[in-house]
């Protein structure tokens, strides 16, 4: 490995999870440019006797191999957006501003703390540390290693330390995209008669969107609110033709009791007699609450789940199998934004809850 510095993940900063988040957002690290980071984390890692170290690309794995019957993951992403006049990091009273504090390096530190302070779980436990979330899904480190070591995700449940400003986030909603295509006749305004209106033709896929009743539905205690949105209108030719095609784009966000064919199946449902054509999709996942570790959890964080709106990685894990769900100390509603901060009291509750929790029996 060359660096041209000192690796800053001294001892001392992992040993306070609060130092530990202010050194990472202090190495830059947006997508595509997380390899000095991802170096300094291998590095402590690799130095950690009761770690297994490995790497690909950006991302780095470390694992116990205690012998437990069980084993968890705990993940976060390692990228940040482009910062935006917020690097390095600034402390001002019990907040820690800056790219990245609260999505998600505050919870990067977390796993790392954990992984650099506690040899002796009462799980095996499987530390990842990934490149590339922020960005297209293609470079997303988590689905580079399913399809390259699928082995490093085996677990029994998953918690990914994304921001929930610390309450448990179980599950996700899939999300659909599809086209409504609506065609007609071209034909000169003067004569319409002539012609069929395509765009007109739409008017009926929008009544129906405007008369649907989203579900709501429960899982594990956790409630997920579905939507159906149109999202884009295309059509038209010239102002003095009468149109012979237009698309409507909607957007489906659907509970994790639906599956993907089992949503598109709803959307052709919904648009009966009209044309529709999947553009992308994406599965939910389960809550997943029911499984020992995640039972456990809970009691060690003390606070009833809720619901994950939108799509997140815990979607990977679930597509294998394994439970898995958000906590984290960074506020969600802060994440990307140019005063992005963290409350160093949520760095202390989020760590002293997971050495609750994985603290040896
Ligand atoms: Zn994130």
């Amino acid at each position: 490995m060359v660096r041209h510095m000192a690796n800053p993940l001294t001892p001392d900063v992992l040993v306070d999870p609060v130092v530990l988040t202010r050194t990472l957002v202090d190495i830059e690290s947006v997508s595509r440019d997380e390899k000095v980071i991802a170096d300094c984390v291998e590095e402590v890692l690799q130095q950690t006797p009761h770690l297994t170290t490995d790497r690909l690309g950006n991302t780095v794995m470390a694992r116990t191999d205690l012998g437990h019957d069980q084993r968890i993951v705990l993940a976060g992403h390692l990228d940040t957006v482009p910062i935006d006049n917020n690097f390095p990091s600034t402390g001002v009273d019990d907040l820690i501003y800056g790219c990245g504090t609260s999505d998600m390096k505050s919870g990067v530190a977390l796993a790392l703390h954990l992984a650099a302070t506690l040899p002796d779980p009462c799980y095996d436990i499987t530390f990842l540390f990934y490149e590339a979330e922020e960005i297209e899904a293609q470079y997303n480190g988590l689905h580079l290693v399913a399809q390259a070591h699928p082995e490093w995700l085996q677990a029994d449940f998953a918690v990914l330390l994304e921001p929930t400003y610390g309450v448990v986030e179980a599950g996700c909603q899939g999300t659909l995209r599809a086209k409504i295509r609506t065609t007609g006749r071209r034909a000169h305004t003067a004569r319409a008669w002539r012609g069929v209106n395509a765009i007109h033709a739409v008017g009926e896929a929008l009544r129906r969107l405007e008369d649907y009743r989203p579900r709501t539905v429960t899982i594990d205690g956790c409630t997920y609110r579905e939507g159906l949105n149109a999202v884009r209108i295309s059509g038209g030719v010239a102002g003095n033709v009468v149109p012979d095609e237009c698309t409507l784009e909607v957007n489906l966000r659907f509970a994790p009791d639906r599956t993907e064919k089992q949503a598109l199946e709803h959307v052709h449902e919904v648009f009966a007699g009209f044309d529709v054509e999947l553009t992308d999709s994406a599965p939910g996942a389960m809550p997943g609450l029911s499984a020992a570790p995640a039972r456990e959890f809970l009691t060690a964080v003390g606070a009833e789940p809720a619901a994950k709106l939108g799509w997140t990685d815990v979607a990977r894990f679930a597509a294998l199998g394994i439970p898995a769900l958000n906590y984290g100390p960074g506020d969600p509603l802060l994440a990307h934004a140019p005063d992005e901060h963290v409350e160093i009291g949520k760095i202390r509750d989020g760590a002293a809850t997971l050495h609750r929790w994985l603290a040896p029996r």
